[in-house]
């Protein structure tokens, strides 16, 4: 640890917001594994997901953000001094409400809104991505304008196959029929495993070098294009699988079709692969950090162990079933002889 980062672990608490959700547990692992007092902010009962990180220690406060008097109440109670938030695309603007929850309490460290994807005042997708990214922007905005310390994560792609119509592609295997190649397959991007988008998060949560900042995740060993990704994932099945082309215009009509969410991942499929959103600039302006660049120690898990972790779950399950919430997409039905190549 070098002296410009905060010893801190362990003080003040993390508040998170949307544990029960895709990105949102990851951050909660990573902040009972950092030792950090954690709270969940939990508006459904009954989630295993949370059982799960009440076993580990977090402790869970009913409500939602939207009420920005109950907001201030426990921001205040239980001494918070850090709130992240993971909610989902379909409510980011309950955010606004939270944002003035913190300035008016004005003791939060920093706050962390649901970005983890791209640089909403970068990248540019067609509609509808562009509507998810103008609620962030706006989410953006308030803060700055409010003086609430930030920090914006800019973790890239989760590290899965990138289906261009599901929203948690890690929850299920790469194909075992055939690759949707995008446009010609060479644009490149970044994979991030989900718990390494939870532990590099919760590094920045009192890294004073990350304040008022936006946060890139670029880890130069998981900087693939879609040919190789099926390259790496045909390795690991031991066969080779036929590549079709979904094109730019493919993938501009499955946007355009406006079918929530699918039509979303579609468009950020299309600025991803098509456009290259997440290499198109470099990190230099004043106010952003690469993740790799500020802790140096730390590795990054590969896409290739990542596809392991995949070739492992479908050996403990027949692949048409489901495996620890992983699921087979393709509806693959043969049993298929697995080689181990990692
Ligand atoms: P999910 O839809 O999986 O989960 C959303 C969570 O937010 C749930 O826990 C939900 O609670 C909670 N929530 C929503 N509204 C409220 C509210 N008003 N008050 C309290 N809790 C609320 O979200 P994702 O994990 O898919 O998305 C989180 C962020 O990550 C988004 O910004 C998204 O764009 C980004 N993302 C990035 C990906 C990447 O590859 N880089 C992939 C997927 C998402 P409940 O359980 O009650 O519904």
């Amino acid at each position: 640890m070098t002296v410009l980062e905060s010893v801190s672990a362990a003080e003040g608490g993390v508040l998170i917001v949307g544990a029960t959700g895709f990105i949102g547990q990851f951050i909660a692992e990573a902040s009972l594994h950092a030792d950090r007092p954690t709270y969940l902010l939990v508006r459904s009962v009954g989630s295993k997901t949370i059982k799960t990180l009440q076993d580990k220690g977090a402790k869970v406060i009913h409500g939602v953000i939207k009420d920005q008097e109950f907001m201030e109440k426990i921001l205040k109670e239980h001494k918070i001094d850090i709130v992240i938030s993971a909610i989902g695309g379909a409510n980011i603007l309950d955010q606004l409400t939270l944002v003035h929850a913190i300035k008016a309490v004005g003791t939060i460290k920093r706050f962390l809104p649901s970005e983890f994807g791209h640089d909403v005042d970068r990248a540019d997708p067609v509609e509808p991505g562009l509507t998810m990214y103008n609620e962030k922007r706006r989410v953006r905005r308030l803060i700055e304008e409010c003086g609430v310390p930030y920090t914006y994560i800019c973790c890239n792609s989760i590290a899965s196959w990138p289906y261009y119509d599901n929203t948690h592609p890690s929850e299920v295997i790469p194909p075992l029929d055939e690759f949707q190649i995008y446009g010609d397959g060479n644009v490149k991007a970044y994979f991030v495993a989900g718990s390494d988008i939870g532990k590099f998060t919760i590094k920045t949560v009192d890294d004073i070098r990350t304040l008022n900042k936006s946060v890139h995740f670029r880890p130069s060993c998981n900087f693939l294009n879609i040919n190789e990704l099926a390259s790496l994932w045909e390795k690991k099945i031991g066969r080779t699988l036929p590549r079709v082309t979904v094109s730019e215009n493919d993938l501009l009509a499955a946007a355009a079709a406006n079918i929530i969410p699918q039509s979303i991942v579609a468009s950020f499929t299309h600025d991803i692969f098509i456009k290259g959103c997440q290499v198109n600039f470099s990190i230099e302006g004043p106010n952003e950090v690469e993740a790799c660049s500020l802790y140096p120690d730390e590795s990054f898990r590969t896409v290739d162990e990542c596809f392991d972790d995949f070739v492992v779950k479908m050996n403990g399950k027949n692949f048409t079933g489901e495996a620890d919430g992983i699921t087979a997409q393709n509806h693959v039905v043969e049993v298929l002889s697995i080689t181990m190549c990692a």
